[in-house]
């Protein structure tokens, strides 16, 4: 075919690559297709159970990691029977996949570490088991201790409604929600104890997966997600702030530097796929992306994910009140200052909890993520990507943005190959290759490894 035979956004685009060989005119990356089962299930997430779940919680009184002793009505213990009790109620609705355990040890005393005296570190872990053969693994987490002013007071009251009743709620409210819904990854529901003393929990569950071989592909980690009105008095209840680390622990800065992959890595990509699948879904939020494991001065329980190798983010609300957080409860000079209940709203829970599910479900219900390469043997203006072929995939899309750019800006269907070259240059852009079901579930794009 001749030029002028081309129409003219064609002939523009052959023009721009023929003689710029730049950036040609870049299509609009469709939102992915909606699973009706899943959008389904978010519209029966529940605010009211949210807030009865939240209020049980903030009833023990305490549930700080050294309130262990306190009783049966109050203290950490007595939250943990809670959490079990629930996870085992909504375990009958799963059809025998979900199975619920305590992750437990003692921790001993370490002063330096925030543990003045040994204690008993137990985490609740519901795991709701998927029919992918591999036992590729997403976990959403949470903690569900609490603390005041002093960090090792476990007798006087330490609410924690928002940090961290808000998310131990919504993991319990996801679980509810998702225990009847088939899905090919497992799905693992945590609420760690001891993260106000330095992730604790999290950091032994963690560390028992790695050493298990248990491929976790993603933890979404919810921390401070109930409250909506900031510390400006301004209510945000349409963001939700989605945290995750640039370089992995243990990483060569001077590859992710030459490969310039430092907005690229495998929590990034997990952030990247959240935003763009849980955004398009109703959830009545959008994420709001930072490229930073956490808060300075803050961590949390998704660290301790990172530590092990794995991919992991943070989900926070917009803006945080710190008189509300880690304080005993009190008034002074006319401030209230502690993490109560008065302080939460229940329909922003609500719809954080569906922004989780939304994400949670659809890494669950996708194929793998695909293992790629790229072809860097020659100096050529084009890209060679190649991938190993990925289980129920039924075709592969290659999506592309520009080095500068923060999520995915093009897409292309590559067909069901595993090997395509692209006649853009892999030196301007930054690609990914996502697997793509029958039904048009995507997976997350995997980011090539540059091969000589
Ligand atoms: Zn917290």
């Amino acid at each position: 075919m001749t030029a002028h035979r081309l129409p003219y956004r064609s002939l523009a685009l052959a023009l721009c690559l023929g003689f710029a060989g730049t950036v040609p005119a870049r299509a609009d990356v469709p939102a992915p297709p909606l699973d009706p089962a899943l959008a389904a299930a978010l519209a029966r997430v529940s605010a009211q159970e949210l807030r009865a779940t939240d209020e049980r919680l903030v009833a023990f009184g305490t549930r700080s990691t050294f309130s262990e002793n306190a009783g049966p009505k109050r203290g950490v213990f007595a939250a943990r029977a809670y959490l079990v009790d629930r996870f085992r109620r909504i375990a009958r609705d799963s059809g025998g996949r979900m199975t619920v355990a305590l992750d437990t040890y003692t921790q001993p005393a370490d002063p330096a570490k925030r543990i003045p005296r040994a204690v008993v570190i137990s985490s609740v872990i519901a795991t709701l088991k998927g029919d992918d053969p591999t036992g590729r693994t997403y976990v959403m987490s949470s903690h569900y201790d609490s603390r005041n002013t002093n960090n090792d007071d476990g007798e006087h009251d330490a609410p924690g409604a928002d940090d961290n009743g808000s998310a131990t709620s919504a993991v319990v409210e996801a679980a509810r929600i998702l225990a009847g819904l088939p899905m090919h990854g497992t799905v693992i529901f945590a609420c760690f104890d001891a993260e106000e003393q330095g992730l604790f929990g999290s950091g032994h569950f963690a560390k028992t997966l790695k050493d298990a071989h248990v491929d976790v592909e993603g933890d979404l980690n919810s921390d401070i997600v109930g409250a909506s009105v900031g510390d400006d008095g301004v209510k945000r209840d349409d963001t939700i702030r989605i945290f995750s680390e640039s370089i992995p622990t243990g990483a060569n800065a001077a590859r992710i530097n030459a490969i310039g992959s430092q907005n690229d890595s495998p929590s990034n990509e997990l952030a990247r796929f959240t935003k763009e699948t849980a955004d398009a879904y109703s959830t009545g939020l959008h994420g709001m992306l930072v490229w930073r494991a956490d808060r300075f001065l803050r961590g949390g329980d998704h660290e301790s994910f990172n530590a092990e190798g794995f991919p992991a983010l943070r989900f926070t609300e917009p803006r945080e009140t710190f008189a509300h957080q880690h304080q005993d409860v009190r008034v002074e000079n006319g401030v209230q200052y502690g993490d109560l209940l008065q302080f939460m709203d229940f329909d922003y829970l609500a719809k954080v909890t569906r922004y989780n599910i939304a994400a949670l479900a659809s890494l669950a219900l996708a194929p793998a993520t695909p293992k790629v390469s790229v072809d860097t043997k020659a100096l050529t203006n084009d890209t060679l990507l190649s991938w190993e072929a990925v289980p129920r995939a039924a075709r592969y899309e290659v999506v592309r943005r520009l080095t500068t750019e923060p999520v995915w800006s093009a897409v292309q269907d590559a067909g069901a190959v595993t090997r395509i070259t692209i006649p853009l240059s892999k030196d301007n852009w930054q690609f990914g290759v996502r697997a793509v079901d029958a039904e048009g579930h995507r997976s997350p794009a995997g980011f090539p490894t540059p091969v000589r």
